[in-house]
């Protein structure tokens, strides 16, 4: 991996958000990095005078925070961009996605995670849960080199038809014993990767196709191995009424019913939770990622429908998610953020309902929690993993800064122009470090052509406008 450098020293940070417990905001301030941790963390001349390094960078003009955390990450469809616009969610899911990811090789899986990781390393992330796919050894491998953390799980399924229809014949036929296995060598295998970068948790893909014994077993093998499990849940009313139809009640009633429901399990999307369910995640600790832009463009009606400040007002954590390539279409959690702000406010009519500190709590503290690595990353502070993401603000979007939380969310386009993660500079100066960019992006485009292609998605996803060459 590219700049590994023992002793970093960052000073002369504009603004320096450190989401500690005092949620302190340092003026002018440093960071001293020693191997993969936060040594110390204050102002640049409290700091700088007490700290050598092998390297400094300077961040005049820059604010700082935790690295943000994304917690809902389908790395193996970022080749799929632009596959599944504009349908329902019967279409969207069974002919487009699963489609697509029928047709993905090893080492597209490979190449699909990487530039999943170089879009979030750009955004700002060093953190992301991929809730599952075939793939979790490619995803891991590419964080290998990329130098990202984050959180793989191979894909868990055993319901072959569902109320919105069969899933496809080419990938999901396995018995419950099948998946199970599988998804244990893979916890096994992979937790613990790369310095500890890589950690492996089960995936519950789409509850409805989970059946009964599935969902206990997975719980109890990830209660056994002490790992969490990620799943889709409560995601949209034809989801719902799925589950309703099909096991008489929803996702979080059915799990507490069937008495495997826990504080190891990140609930993504949970527009749709009932009142009982949101009582259900308060007396549980269910951890939920929310993920406005996927609510947005699949039309979920998650941001309109959900309960998502009143979770937060009972406790409960709520993290922030961006989805892949083919629901939301982006990776930006600083978008995500705001978001998650103006859904808010746009559903109460209530301008001051979900600030920008709230959705900054999201992004970072409570994606922390919701990996399940809140011990270690989620904010900076003096023992914590150096996990930094840097924002450029001599931009007209940025100025004036009088409140540097208010831009962050509200004004600026987002976009990191230096990240650290594990101790590692990843992009410096707008320059990825640990690999080559120009190439990923190569890979990109001829990989997903073919996938395109070869899944018959092509004539999908064209402009309705003639395209001339
Ligand atoms: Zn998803």
């Amino acid at each position: 991996m590219g700049s590994v450098m023992s002793r970093i020293l960052i000073n002369n940070i504009d603004w320096l958000i450190t989401m500690d417990p005092d949620r302190r905001i340092i003026k002018n301030g440093a960071i001293a990095i020693d191997d993969d941790r936060i040594a110390a963390i204050g102002t640049t001349k409290d700091v700088g005078a007490n700290f050598s390094a092998e390297k400094i960078i300077d961040a005049t003009g820059k604010l700082a925070i935790p690295g943000l955390i994304d917690t809902h990450v389908h790395s193996t469809q970022q080749l799929g961009r632009g596959l599944a616009d504009g349908c329902d969610i019967a279409v969207h899911l069974l002919q487009r996605l699963y489609g697509y990811e029928s047709e993905v090789m090893v080492d597209d899986a490979y190449w699909a995670a990487l530039c999943c990781q170089l879009e979030m390393i750009r955004a700002g992330t060093t953190c992301f849960i991929d809730p599952g796919s075939y793939f979790p050894e490619q995803t891991a491998k590419a964080t290998g080199v990329s130098g990202m953390r984050g959180i793989v799980a191979r894909t868990a399924v055993d319901v072959h038809q569902t109320s919105i229809g069969a899933l496809p014949e080419k990938m999901f036929r396995e018995t419950r014993q099948e998946a199970v296995e599988k998804a244990e060598k893979v916890v096994r295998e992979l937790n613990g990767l790369h310095d500890g970068r890589v950690r492996a948790w089960f995936s519950l893909r789409v509850l409805v196709a989970c059946s009964d014994e599935l969902i206990r077993d997975v719980k109890a093998k990830a209660d056994e191995l002490g790992v969490g499990i990620v799943m889709h849940a409560c995601e949209s009313r034809d989801e719902v009424v799925a589950s309703r139809v099909q096991y008489g009640m929803q996702d979080v009633e059915r799990m507490a019913h069937l008495g495997a429901i826990g504080p190891n399990m990140v609930l993504i999307h949970m527009g749709w939770a009932s009142p009982k369910e949101l009582v259900l995640c308060m007396r549980h600790d269910l951890k939920i990622s929310c993920s406005p832009s996927c609510g947005y463009r699949l039309a979920f009606g998650s941001m309109e429908f959900g309960r998502f400040p009143e979770m937060l007002e009972l406790g409960v954590t709520v993290s922030l998610g961006s989805d892949g390539a083919m629901s939301s279409n982006y990776l930006d959690i600083v978008r995500e953020m705001f978001l998650a702000s103006g859904g808010a406010k746009a559903q109460r009519l209530d301008p001051s309902i979900m600030p920008p500190e709230t959705v900054l709590e999201m992004a970072t503290i409570h994606g922390a929690k919701a990996a399940l690595w809140f011990d270690e990353i989620g904010s900076l502070e003096k023992g914590k993993k150096a996990d930094i993401a840097m924002f450029e603000t001599r931009k007209p979007e940025w100025r004036p800064i009088l409140n540097p939380l208010s831009n962050l969310v509200y004004a600026s386009r987002g976009g990191a122009d230096t990240v650290v993660c594990n101790g590692c500079v990843l992009l410096e100066n707008g320059v990825i470090q640990t690999f080559d960019e120009a190439s990923a992006l190569q890979e990109a485009q001829v990989r997903g052509s073919r996938i395109a292609n070869s899944s018959d998605l092509m004539k999908k996803a064209q402009p309705k406008w003639p395209v001339i060459e």
